[in-house]
């Protein structure tokens, strides 16, 4: 069995709210990034699990890629999910919510913090980086925009993102947008025994749903290398798949499960090489 993500990877100790506060600081500077495209102004929000039920989440109006320890909110993530719980909870429970945490915090939490906490109730999800990146967006925004989570374009889109990624339909950000995404994204969970890496707004944006602040850059990266290369294979005259039995092949492959488990170290990966170490052979 693996280690939480949130313990260090060196340690093996349970990373402290500020080590947790200064990987979020660096994975949202990272992601707000102007160069990268991957959002603009106050777009975009990170989030990262600090205990059981808790979360710390960018703020509402701050800027990603200027972020500092005062633009993120430690908030329930219970105290959301309830909400999204209780059919007669509207809007304006929400509005009520958000001004208790100001009142309390001086920070009013994103407005997109509900569908992070969704993805925080997941027990294997520990970061989430939600992005609008222009690459991904130019198919979101499409008539194929659903192509982009149904279709497996090349074997490391399979390593890095998983064989299924969940997609949901264009809803206006607000509490029916969070009630469906959290329904969806609990509904994939039950079909395929595990979380997506990765949720595909339509018309809006990416979900990277990581065990880690370095998996979620990587899920982004990666999402952004299957938009370029959709757009590209759709003006090239159209897309060939890689096969349903390709993708589980390569999602089971050894040699791949090798890759995965040297990405998922916290550290850049030294040899992301197809072959594994033997561990019988001397130095
Ligand atoms: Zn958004």
């Amino acid at each position: 069995m693996t280690e939480p993500a949130h313990r260090s990877a060196v340690t093996g100790a349970p990373r402290t709210g500020a080590a947790r506060l200064t990987e979020l600081i660096e994975l949202s500077r990272s992601l707000g990034a102007p160069a990268r495209d991957l959002v603009i102004l106050a777009e975009g929000n990170t989030s990262v699990r600090t205990g059981p039920g808790r979360m710390l989440v960018k703020a509402s109006g701050s800027s990603m890629a200027v972020a500092d320890e005062h633009d993120f909110v430690e908030v329930q993530t219970e105290a959301l999910v309830a909400l999204l719980d209780d059919p007669a909870a509207g809007d304006q429970a929400v509005t009520d919510l958000y001004a208790e945490v100001e009142r309390e915090t001086g920070r009013r939490p994103s407005v997109e913090a509900f569908l992070h906490a969704a993805c925080l109730e997941v027990e294997e999800v520990d970061t989430v980086g939600h992005t609008h990146p222009v690459d991904v967006n130019t198919i979101l925004c499409s008539r194929h925009a659903e192509l982009i989570a149904t279709t497996t374009l090349f074997p490391d889109q399979v390593v890095v993102l998983g064989p299924h990624a969940l997609f949901v339909p264009y809803i206006d950000p607000g509490i029916v947008l969070a009630r469906t995404f959290r329904q969806r994204l609990a509904d994939h969970v039950e079909r395929h025994g595990r979380a997506p890496r990765i949720a595909y707004l339509a018309n809006h944006g990416i979900f990277a749903l990581g065990r880690s602040p370095s998996e979620v850059e990587r899920i982004t990266q990666m999402a952004v290398k299957v938009g370029r290369v959709l757009t590209g294979s759709l003006a090239a005259g159209g897309v060939q798949s890689l096969s349903t039995a390709d993708v589980s092949r390569i999602d089971s492959r050894s040699d791949e499960a090798f890759r995965r488990r040297v990405l998922d170290r916290d550290q850049p990966p030294a040899d992301t090489g197809h072959t594994p170490p033997d561990p019988g052979a001397s130095a």
